[in-house]
């Protein structure tokens, strides 16, 4: 019998567990593309599936990790060869199919989109699923008709992945970009980034008014909650907010004055289910667009071993920009 080193999550009478063991591969899902895993990373979402505080995992025995770049190992879909580089995305890998720590993974090859040439594998898990995610927040931005020139963007959670990714793409875009983080210490790594500003999230998270003063024409919103509509009360006439997370809250404490009174537009941004081209645009333009220096400064790596305790330190708000799971 096949198997392969896989952290596993399990369900029983006196609760959930997490513990690394040897996966038979003969108990994959379906799918017709088996993918020996080398890179996958820690978002947001796999620290409250790794620490159970929200219910990421929906089906038991759960592998998480809900993204993955390497190599075909077999392929009965036309699309894939043995080889070929691929990288993985959402689509309920980690919640609803087998995920990405572990050795081996076997998808459904529409999922799957091939590494853009001129990128590694650990560059692509650099970025994951947080940076694919601020990419497709500055595409709806740039659908929405919104240029540098209209006024600067606002970036939350900016010293988080979604964040960091978003302001050094918006930065090259050569966007006034305003970071928003409750990490003063962080200045100088937003500033390197590419912030031309840098605000404490306190401005933004307390409840505010309906409308506030205009202060930026776009935002790309990683927090939710109360931040997310400051955000929205304070976004200039014609401009438009990407909204992504709820690393703040789910809720939405606002009012329709943005929206009616300046005709500001909120852009919702989903990474998991968006449909295939969109996301084969959103690589492509993260392979020319984003500046791999940049990458390396917010990128730490860690051992697979090591994705437990970083999942806590996600959800705690302790991680600084991207983290690079090395599967082995
Ligand atoms: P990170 O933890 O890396 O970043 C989140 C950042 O938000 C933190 O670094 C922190 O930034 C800020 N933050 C944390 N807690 C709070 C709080 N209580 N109030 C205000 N700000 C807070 O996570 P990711 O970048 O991986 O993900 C960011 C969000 O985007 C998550 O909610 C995630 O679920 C969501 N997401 C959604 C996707 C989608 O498909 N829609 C895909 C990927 C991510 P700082 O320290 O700078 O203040």
């Amino acid at each position: 019998m096949t198997t392969f080193k896989a952290l596993i999550a399990s369900k029983g009478e006196t609760g959930t567990s997490l513990a690394f063991g040897d996966f038979a591969e003969a108990d994959l899902m379906e799918g017709d593309v088996t993918v020996r895993v080398t890179h996958s990373t820690v978002n947001y979402k796999d620290g409250l599936a790794l620490t159970g505080k929200a219910p990421v995992v929906r089906r038991w025995p759960m592998i998480p990790g809900i993204d993955f770049a390497g190599r075909v190992e077999a392929s009965d879909n036309p699309a894939f060869r043995p080889g070929d580089l691929v990288i993985l995305n959402g689509w309920g890998t980690g919640e609803t199919h087998l995920g990405a720590y572990a050795q081996k993974s076997r998808v459904k090859g529409d999922w799957l989109v091939p590494l853009p040439a001129g990128m590694n594998p650990a560059e692509a898990m650099a970025i994951g699923t947080a940076g694919y995610t601020a990419m497709l927040c500055v595409l709806a931005l740039e659908r929405h008709g919104l240029k540098p020139a209209d006024g600067p963007v606002v970036v939350t959670g900016a010293a988080g992945g979604v964040g960091s990714v978003a302001i050094a793409l918006l930065a090259k875009a050569g966007w006034h970009v305003i970071a928003s983080t409750g990490r003063a210490e962080e200045a100088d790594y937003l500033k390197d980034l590419g912030a031309a500003e840098i605000i404490d999230r306190n401005e933004l998270s307390a409840p505010g008014r309906p409308l506030g003063k205009e202060r930026w024409a776009a935002g790309v919103d990683a927090v939710g909650s109360h931040t997310l509509a400051n955000v929205l009360s304070m976004t200039k006439y014609g401009g438009a907010v990407a909204a992504c997370g709820l690393a703040q809250g789910m809720d939405l404490p606002a009012s329709v004055a943005p929206f009616i009174l300046r005709g500001v537009a909120l852009l919702g941004v989903d990474s998991v289910m968006c449909p295939k081209p969109r996301r084969l645009e959103a690589w492509a333009r993260l392979a020319s667009d984003l500046d791999r220096d940049k990458l390396a400064v917010m990128t730490t790596t860690i051992p697979l071993d090591d994705v437990v305790e970083t999942g806590r330190a996600i959800v705690d708000g302790k991680v600084r920009g991207r983290v690079v799971v090395e599967v082995g």
